[in-house]
Order: structure tokens, then C-alpha cells, then sequence
């Protein structure tokens, strides 16, 4: 691996073919660094070689993070949300991908400002994966729109583990169409291994870790 602004630059040229290869704008692609497990000083350094979008999913971990994090930097919560954590996540952050329940929504509620939000679809309805499932979307939804302390944005996907990033593309394209189904804006979708193939099939936002700041193990 090389520097986290030399991997920085790699991603972009991957980012730009692959926004090339079909036919989309680079603005309508937000890269998100996916800082987790790294400390403030490589959130620094990519903010310094100009990223400004950063992923964190553990609230624990992110707070010192955010607090000291750079100006200008936009933090998008991107792990299992705890019912108990939706207060601070929700001030500190400022886009939430992971809302998939209930209980969530309830505390949400007891908010004094609205946040925005996307729902996480388990597209592959892989067991023991957070999201809701495909066919709980709509219910689901009806209760999201019902909430008067959150924006819904988007949906979100993590896929299921492949070898080869094509094998991706087909649960990338149910959330595309789930999306537009909903008027969702934002799809959340891609990461290190996949985001060429996720752009291909409409992600505004991909979510890049081990590629720019190396590997968690
Ligand atoms: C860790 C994580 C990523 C980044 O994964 P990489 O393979 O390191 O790019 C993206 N999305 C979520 C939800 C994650 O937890």
C-alpha cells in the first residue's frame, strides 16, 4: 500500500473510469472514506489530500473523531445503530445509512431536530445481515416517511461477501431499482472490492476503507 494521498489518487482515476465507462458525472459520486479502525491522524491526512466525506460505524470509536475532526468534514454513520446511540449519533453525524427498525425510529422521535437517514436493505437476505428485507421495504418505509425527526435520503446495501465484484452487480441493481421505486435520492452501495461495479449500477455513495488507509487486520 502506499500513502493514504497516493491511494487517495488511485481511487479517483478508478472512480472517474469507472463514472466513464458509464456515462455518469464524477459530482454525482460521493466518495465516503471509511476511517473505522484508523486513527484521527488518517482521517488528517486524507482530509489534507482532499477528502471530505468519512465513514465510521462504531459510536464508541467515531465521537473522539468526529470532535476533533477536521472543518469541513462531512461524517456518515455507517454501522449497526444502536437504539441507545440515536441521540448522539444523530447530532453528531451527519448522514445516518442505517436505519432498519422500529425501535430506532422511536427514539428518533424524542428528538429536537430532524436528521437524514437511509435505509438498509438486505438485498441478498443473507441471515444474521442487518437491513430489511426486500420485500419488508414498503412497510417499512411507510413508517420512515411517518417520522417527523428524519429526511429519508436513500437506501443503503452492504453485499454479501464475493471473490469477483461482477458478482455484486445484481444485488447493486435490486437496490437501484428499490430506490427508484421509493424516490430515493441517494444509493449507498460499494465498497474497496466492488465500488467500480456499484457505480455502473447508480451509487451516489460508495464507501471505501481498506483501499485508501489499508488493510483492518
Ligand atoms: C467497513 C465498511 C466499509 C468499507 O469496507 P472496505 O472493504 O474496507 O472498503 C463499507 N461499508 C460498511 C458498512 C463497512 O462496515
Amino acid at each position: 500500500m502506499g500513502s493514504v494521498a497516493d491511494n487517495l489518487a488511485r481511487i479517483e482515476e478508478r472512480i472517474q473510469a469507472a463514472c466513464a465507462s458509464c456515462g455518469r458525472a464524477r459530482e454525482d459520486v460521493t466518495l465516503v472514506c471509511v476511517s473505522k479502525t484508523f486513527p484521527r491522524e488518517a482521517v488528517q491526512e486524507a482530509f489534507i489530500a482532499g477528502a471530505r466525506h468519512f465513514g465510521e460505524s462504531r459510536w464508541q470509536e467515531a465521537e473522539p473523531k468526529v470532535a476533533a475532526g477536521p472543518v469541513g468534514a462531512t461524517w456518515h454513520f455507517i454501522g449497526k445503530l444502536q437504539s441507545n446511540k440515536v441521540k448522539k449519533v444523530g447530532q453528531a453525524f451527519h448522514l445516518i445509512h442505517t436505519i432498519d427498525s422500529i425501535s430506532q425510529l422511536a427514539e428518533f422521535r424524542k428528538l429536537d431536530h430532524v436528521v437524514d437517514v437511509m435505509v438498509e436493505v438486505n438485498c441478498a437476505n443473507e441471515e444474521q445481515k442487518a437491513g430489511i428485507s426486500p420485500k419488508s421495504l414498503d412497510s417499512f418505509l411507510e413508517d420512515v416517511l411517518q417520522c417527523e425527526k428524519v429526511r429519508f435520503k436513500g437506501l443503503m446495501t452492504v453485499g454479501p461477501l464475493v471473490s469477483d465484484p461482477d458478482q455484486s452487480r445484481v444485488h447493486f441493481r435490486l437496490l437501484a431499482e428499490l430506490g427508484k421505486k421509493a424516490g430515493a435520492p441517494f444509493l449507498s452501495m460499494g465498497m474497496s472490492n466492488d465500488f467500480e461495479v456499484a457505480i455502473q449500477e447508480g451509487a451516489t455513495h460508495i464507501r471505501v476503507g481498506s483501499a485508501i488507509f489499508g488493510s483492518r487486520f
